[in-house]
């Protein structure tokens, strides 16, 4: 009877430390290591991104792999949760297990086979057009989803001249946008054309509006600036997969029950990454190594709209890998 009195108190003064930080964007570093490991003991689920926290590109970031390792040998249960679209699930699992990530198959949430899942559930039987690269084509055939051809599509003569000729492929019920280093005026055209059927399907992996690079005078556009060029066209507005859209949320909570005030959501991108945390009702912590700066967050915090209140983290902490270091 006491035990479970004390039980039910430390769980109760976890849960005030979690509500305590609420969108306070309170450095992890600042906390004592004690408040620390309180913070760790007030969740089960971590949902971690992993373009820009656990990986840039094809380089590690030092100490992720052991901080996220660490979180699964306490009991956590982890999820990869990734807007990329040009990688399936195995992809993403060899990647992993590259880098040192303990996953399995199912612990990884990519938005191409969240979009395949998606249509699945609709049990979807026409054609897809897509924008986008073998991550979505790989994940359509698991599931046996039929699609159009991808790759590069040009113009190769008078572009008048193709319109006049041009005939939509019959039996296409779906546009899914991705990623797609071949986007060219020809895919808006289809994309937009397909769309012109309210019947059809529209469909984006994600809107993120770049990637992170560790070039600084790149900017490399990701798939919101090919989402935004069609939904342009086409004017409509597609469905979203990726986060900050909840499907994600809705897909994890089918393969097991979360608790969404003991479930964390870590990310280097505010209106993807803690924007679904904040909408989840989950805890978050931004890690600064990706996309999102300290300055702009505090700028947020300050601000007294709304929706730039909804990107401010609980938490941050300059890289993932620093978390060992905080409660050893
Ligand atoms: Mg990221």
């Amino acid at each position: 009877m006491i035990r479970q009195f004390r039980k039910k108190l430390f769980r109760a003064t976890i849960y005030n430390i979690s509500k305590m930080h609420k969108r306070n964007l309170t450095s992890l570093a600042n906390l004592s290591k004690t408040e620390v490991k309180q913070f760790i003991d007030s969740f089960d689920v971590v949902l971690t991104d992993c373009d820009g926290v656990l990986w840039l590109d094809n380089k590690v970031y030092e100490g992720s792999p052991e901080a996220v390792n660490y979180l699964r040998s306490l009991g956590k249960k982890i999820f990869y949760v990734t807007n990329n679209s040009t990688k399936n699930r195995d992809d993403l699992q060899q990647k992993n297990e590259k880098m040192g990530y303990i996953s399995k198959k199912e612990e990884i949430m990519s938005s191409a086979y969240l979009t395949a899942s998606y249509l699945k559930e609709r049990s979807f039987n026409k054609k897809v057009y897509i924008v986008g690269s073998k991550g979505l084509t790989s994940e359509f055939d698991e599931v046996n989803i039929k699609y159009l051809p991808i790759g590069p599509d040009i113009v190769e003569y008078n572009l008048l001249e193709y319109i006049d000729n041009f005939k939509l492929e019959p039996d296409v019920g779906a546009v899914v946008v991705g990623f797609d280093e071949h986007i060219s005026y020809i895919k808006m055209l289809k994309a937009a054309s397909y769309l012109n059927d309210p019947n059809c399907l529209f469909i984006a992996t994600n809107t993120d509006e770049r990637f992170p690079v560790g070039n600084s005078q790149v900017v490399k556009p990701g798939s919101g600036a090919i989402v935004k060029s069609i939904e342009t066209c086409a004017e409509r507005k597609p469905v979203l997969i990726g986060k900050p859209g909840t499907y994600i949320a809705q897909a994890i909570q089918k393969t097991c029950k979360i608790d969404p005030q003991r479930t964390l959501m870590i990310g280097d991108r505010c209106n993807t990454d803690i924007l679904l945390g904040t909408r989840c009702g989950y805890q978050t912590l931004l890690v600064l190594s990706g996309v999102t700066k300290l300055e702009e967050v505090q700028k947020w915090k300050e601000s007294s709209n709304k929706e730039e209140n909804d990107l401010v983290p609980d938490f941050y902490i300059n890289k993932l890998g620093d978390l060992l270091s905080l409660v050893n």
